[in-house]
């Protein structure tokens, strides 16, 4: 089912959901919480169906979550965006990176990307026509390597692709490394389109977007999402901010995608967005004691664990475990031990494939007591 020829055009998240669902396994597979988010945010849409806001919104989205998404961008970053020209809303962050992808890059460039990366990155660069050029990031820390990030760049390279805090090996980004890509993407005139849905996500570390940077913000595109900061990621509403000239060039790709989305749910996430402090805060801080319940989990069931700093997820390598090979553990383990869990390699081309061939990746957006089942499921492979 994993292999390489037997995909079927679905993604890793889907195969593993389906693999999951058929043995009844705990799905620590896709990253998705198995509770909704705030009861406001559900009222909200709710409320709005029952209003009659059930037809078109405008291209660029409502007004009310332009205007929102620039106020958390101010409020957040210290980032200001004029809603009418700097913002527009996307169907998820997955439309907002391929319509960026396809409206800047093309047969003849390259788009680079951080290796493991998000599955949608690759698979947009390869409809663009573009090449895809890739930099590793290591274990244990996951920080782009400075001379291989600096090898990784070229004449064509027309875009490079930054996700921070970063999908699936849970690194957030130092300032260190971000200066080095403004840098880089300043020295090859490259643009920088930044995949930041985990943005509130973070653990004992400080997310920076990297549009804050010295030199950054006239060539970047950020890119959010309200499906993780609030348990929603049914409802597929994005947002994508940057100069006004590259915003119009995405809108005109971004039109012809989807045109517009889901909008009952747009007014109801920009209530999120201007929800209290409080709210992130605790969000996080309760993310972070499930990581730290099914880290545990990991470490007593023999894995090493590369403790993530932020996301939904943590990197665990099953060679202490005498597994070497997570593709077809990921494969096994629903049926061994009811858990389902994606093989890092399904992120990677083939150099990064053989570099993390043991390493599985979990999700640990659920509740505490399906973790704690998690954990005893996991204790079962010794
Ligand atoms: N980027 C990353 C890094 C992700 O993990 C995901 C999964 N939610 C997405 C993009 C897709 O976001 P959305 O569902 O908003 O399209
Ligand atoms: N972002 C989720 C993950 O990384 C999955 C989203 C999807 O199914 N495409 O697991």
């Amino acid at each position: 089912l994993l292999g390489d020829d037997g995909r079927l055009g679905l993604t890793i998240f889907e195969e593993v959901t389906a693999l999951a669902q058929q043995h009844s396994a705990i799905n620590l597979g896709q990253g998705f919480p198995d509770e909704d988010g705030p009861q406001e945010i559900l009222d909200a849409a709710r409320s709005a169906i029952a209003s009659g806001a059930n037809q078109y919104a405008p291209g660029q989205g409502l007004a009310v979550l332009r205007n929102a998404v620039a106020a958390h961008q101010s409020r957040f970053h210290g980032l200001e965006v004029d809603p009418q020209t700097e913002v527009i809303v996307t169907t998820g962050a997955t439309e907002g990176i391929a319509a960026s992808v396809l409206a800047f890059a093309g047969p003849g460039d390259e788009v680079l990307t951080f290796e493991p990366f998000y599955d949608s990155y690759g698979a947009v660069i390869g409809l663009s026509g573009a090449t895809h050029t890739t930099a590793p990031l290591l274990a244990p820390d996951f920080q782009p390597d400075p001379a291989t990030l600096e090898a990784a760049f070229s004449e064509r390279t027309r875009i490079i692709v930054v996700n921070n805090p970063h999908n699936p090996t849970g690194s957030v980004f130092s300032r260190e490394s971000l200066e080095l890509i403004v840098r880089l993407a300043e020295r090859y005139d490259a643009l920088i389109v930044t995949d930041e849905v985990y943005e509130h996500l973070v653990f004992e570390a400080k997310h920076l977007p990297i549009a804050t940077l010295p030199g950054a913000r006239a060539r970047t595109l950020s890119i959010s999402s309200a499906g993780k900061t609030f348990s929603i990621t049914g409802w597929k509403v994005g947002w994508l901010s940057g100069p006004a000239d590259l915003v119009a060039q995405v809108r005109t790709v971004k039109t012809f995608l989807t045109y517009t989305s889901g909008t009952p749910f747009q007014g109801a996430v920009a209530l999120g967005l201007g929800l209290p402090d409080d709210f992130f805060t605790t969000a996080a801080a309760t993310l972070q004691k499930k990581r730290d319940l099914l880290g545990e989990g990991l470490r007593a069931a023999g894995f090493e664990v590369f403790t993530p700093k932020g996301t939904f997820f943590a990197l665990a390598d099953a060679a202490p475990l005498g597994l070497d090979d997570a593709t077809d553990l990921a494969r096994r383990l629903p049926a061994l031990i009811g858990i389902a869990a994606i093989p890092v390699a399904a992120f990677c081309h083939d150099d990064g494939a053989r570099r993390t061939r043991s390493m599985l990746r979990f999700a640990f957006c659920k509740k505490f007591d399906v973790i704690e089942e998690a954990a005893h499921r996991l204790a079962g492979l010794r």
